[in-house]
């Protein structure tokens, strides 16, 4: 099938790419110039394990192609996928969905034959309605069908959950539409990926509710956290009992800093927007942000009391500062707070993250990057380890560090405090009873 990806960002590129590896021919398009340029040289935008392969792959063999020219690979193609970005609109909760109008504009103009529009970015209930009512305005409504197909990928995972996602949600009334896109992911149905066929608006809120609930996992066993440091118990211990119980399923259940990244902030907020719009209240997840908004000030009170309230003049390295391992993501990572407030309070702070060093902190002038472990971890008065990255979790901290031993917070609660003890470092984790003894 000939199929058009129309943003090439993280969803648009994985997917387009594992459409080409399936057998399809697949034209990403972008608007940005040096993003489409850089991929023809075989330059990858992004950090994702497995991607540079698979594209330059698909590439050599003229399955996947890269284009800025929206019009001529839309009437080129039988199936367009709308991938742009949908983030919370500025100052408010809202998706700014302007990046989808915009493009439904312009495909709208570029029809020639049927279509079938798919709409793969995370977008309120009923916008799959407006895009249509948009793309009426240039043509008949016998030339086109919308379709909301939502993306579960996870970054960091995505060619692997894109090939073999847990279910494939496909949202239309439409028969022969979902036909073809049933045909399309065959190869997927074959080895046991499940397909839903459910209406439009089904689909779109099915992705937003699996989010919202995601963080409400999360946050959830964050908040238990808390109660474990003051109550001589394990958070791991509750994790793995309740994890067991297999209607609740051990995973998104294991405490740490605030969750962050591309989605699960923008999307919890805008689902509220939704619900507020239909004059619904979902007080569940509107705690589940609260509480999140509220972890990154509650870790940096506990980073506060580790170094005894005086933070003027410390040096404090974290270790990872993306919002999760395997990604080079920053978006709303919890690094984002904590490294500026504790700046603020004069702080000196240096951090390492495989992905290498981030723009976001640029404007700092108390922060600079470490370029290996080994910087990272001299001469410093706590180290934070944030993100929970491969490369983190077997470090020889003696053979590091030599002379004055640093605290060591571990936000992810890689290493056993009993072994970091006897190796004299004064080390703390997340919802550990060692805790209090702070
Ligand atoms: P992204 O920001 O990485 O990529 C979006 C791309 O769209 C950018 O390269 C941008 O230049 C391009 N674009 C915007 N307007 C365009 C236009 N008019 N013409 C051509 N290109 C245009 O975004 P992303 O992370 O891939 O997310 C895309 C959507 O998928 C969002 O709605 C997001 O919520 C959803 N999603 C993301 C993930 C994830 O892990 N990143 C997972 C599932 C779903």
């Amino acid at each position: 099938m000939k199929l058009c990806m129309i943003g090439t960002g993280y969803v648009g590129l994985v997917s387009g790419v594992c459409f080409a590896d399936l057998g399809n021919n697949v034209v990403c398009v972008d608007r940005d110039k040096e993003k489409i340029n850089s991929l023809k040289k075989g330059l990858i935008p992004i950090y994702e394990p497995g991607l540079e392969e698979l594209v330059l792959k698909n590439y050599k063999n003229k399955r996947l192609n890269f284009s800025t020219n929206l019009h001529d690979s839309v009437k080129k193609s039988d199936i367009i996928f709308i991938c742009v970005g949908t983030p919370t609109k500025k100052g408010g909760r809202g998706a700014d969905l302007s990046q989808i109008y915009n493009v439904a504009k312009q495909i709208g103009k570029s029809i020639n034959k049927f279509k079938i529009i798919i709409n793969k970015s995370t977008v309120p209930v009923t916008t799959g309605d407006e895009i249509e009512k948009i793309i009426l305005k240039k043509n008949k409504k016998s030339k086109f069908s919308i379709v909301s197909n939502p993306e579960f990928l996870r970054e960091g995972e995505a060619i692997r959950d894109f090939i073999y996602p847990d279910r494939v949600v496909v949202g239309t009334n439409d028969i022969k539409s979902n036909k073809i896109i049933k045909n399309l992911y065959s190869p997927l149905i074959s080895k046991g990926t499940l397909y839903l066929n459910t209406s439009r608006r089904a689909a779109e809120l099915i992705k937003y509710a699996s989010n919202a609930f995601l963080a409400t996992k999360i946050t959830f066993i964050n908040e238990l956290a808390n109660l474990c440091e003051k109550t001589n118990i394990n958070i791991e211990d509750i994790s793995i009992g309740m994890g067991l119980d297999k209607r609740i399923g051990g995973r998104f259940l294991r405490a740490g800093p605030a969750y962050g990244g591309s989605c699960f902030p923008k999307d919890t907020k805008a689902i509220i927007n939704t619900a507020d719009r239909f004059k619904t209240n979902l007080s569940v997840i509107k705690s589940v942000i609260k509480s999140n908004e509220n972890r990154s000030n509650l870790l940096l009170n506990r980073i506060s009391k580790l170094l005894n309230n005086r933070i003027k003049n410390k040096k404090i390295s974290f270790l990872g500062v993306t919002f999760k391992a395997n990604t080079d993501d920053m978006r709303d990572s919890s690094s984002l707070a904590m490294i500026p407030a504790l700046c603020k309070k004069g702080a000196k702070v240096s951090y390492y993250d495989p992905t290498g060093s981030k723009s976001e902190f640029k404007k700092y002038k108390n922060v600079y990057f470490n370029q290996n472990i080994k910087d990272a971890l001299t001469k410093k008065d706590l180290i934070i380890i944030h993100t929970e990255w491969n490369d983190f979790k077997s470090i020889n901290f003696k053979s590091y560090i030599k002379g004055k031993k640093p605290i060591i917070f571990d936000m992810r609660n890689i290493y056993s405090h009993v072994k970091m003890k006897q190796q004299g470092f004064k080390y703390f984790g997340i919802g550990r009873w060692i805790n209090k003894l702070i």
